[in-house]
């Protein structure tokens, strides 16, 4: 069985997806999930110059296993530069029960992983910066703004690219407001969704209370955040994949406090007033938890 973007759009929806994620959190963090670090490749085209890379993530859990093949390739323009397929199996007799395109339940469920981590850390904010235009940006609006009402009053949700045309373009498709970086930066939830390698993001523009999600910088030696950022108090998807795979953590010498499954079962402290960074990378838990949801909204 095949099932297609458009059959995925028509049945996932945040509203289903985002209490599913909290719950493969928790479990994740609890030790109730199968799950190596992912393998990268490097992809280099003919003439040795690096153009993307392919990374496999396979996962047990729960009635079901699951592996995700990733691309990443950031010079696309014709097609999205993130683009992946899973496929589904069953865990008591490891039938394989689906293959589906992976490209927009990668999309959503990095968003609800974000909304996750707003909800519990940061239920009271108000202003929503957002670095990036891309994919994730959208994402990240519709998710957050199904948690947190406030991000649906006009002028709460600011965003900054590098690209000023495109910032434009988002805030126009959104109802959001574009901003300088300084400004966006200054919101009570600010996240980092761009595909820099070095850090955009100065931790002397952060508010003192702020929660930062950083999303992009997938690589031990990416950076989206500098070490001002990284002094904050550090809550990771993973404490494995953090120490793994994020440069932004590796190359400033953070120490991951806890990780967010640990918080909401109770099993880590609420982190203290002041700054926080919740550091997300991606995990195949979400891809099959995903991609269970849609399994069973066409199989029932
Ligand atoms: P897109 O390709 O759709 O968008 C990329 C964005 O990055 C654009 O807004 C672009 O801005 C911006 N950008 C590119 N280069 C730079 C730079 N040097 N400095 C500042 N901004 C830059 O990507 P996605 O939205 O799909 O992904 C965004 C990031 O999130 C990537 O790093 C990706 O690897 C990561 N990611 C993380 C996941 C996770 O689970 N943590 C899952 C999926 C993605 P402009 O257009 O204005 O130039």
């Amino acid at each position: 069985m095949y099932i297609s973007e458009e059959q995925i759009a028509a049945v996932l929806t945040y509203e289903a997806l985002i209490p599913a994620i909290r719950h493969a959190l928790i479990d994740y963090s609890t030790g109730k999930v199968e799950q190596p670090l992912r393998q990268v490749l490097r992809v280099k085209d003919r003439a040795a110059s690096p153009i993307g890379w392919f990374a496999t993530m396979p996962v047990i859990h729960g009635d079901f296993m699951a592996v995700k093949t990733v691309t990443f390739y950031p010079d696309n323009t014709r097609m999205p530069t993130h683009l992946a397929v899973i496929e589904l199996l069953d865990r008591a007799t490891g039938q394989p029960l689906a293959v589906m395109d992976g490209r927009l339940i990668t999309e959503m469920r990095t968003a609800a992983v974000s909304a996750v981590a707003a909800e519990a850390l940061a239920p009271n904010a108000k202003t929503l910066g957002i670095l990036g235009s891309g994919v994730q940006a959208h994402s990240h609006i519709e998710a957050l703004r199904c948690i947190n009402p406030a991000f649906r009053e006009q002028g709460s949700i600011k965003v900054w690219s590098r690209n000023p045309g495109n910032a434009a373009k988002l805030a126009a498709a959104t109802g959001a407001t574009a901003v300088s970086i300084e400004q966006a930066a200054a919101c009570d939830i600010v996240v980092t969704v761009t595909a820099a390698m070095t850090p955009v993001l100065l931790g002397k523009w952060l508010a003192p209370q702020s929660l930062v999600i950083a999303v992009g910088a997938v690589g031990p030696v990416l950076r989206e955040l500098d070490d001002e950022v990284m002094r904050g108090y550090l809550v990771a998807e993973s404490r494995q994949g953090s120490e793994n795979e994020s440069g932004d953590v590796i190359l400033s010498s953070a120490k991951v406090q806890s990780e967010l499954g640990e918080i909401l079962a109770e099993a880590a402290p609420f982190p203290p007033r002041g700054r926080t960074v919740f550091k997300s990378l991606g995990m195949a838990i979400e891809d099959l938890t995903g991609a269970a949801l849609v399994w069973k909204a066409l199989n029932n």
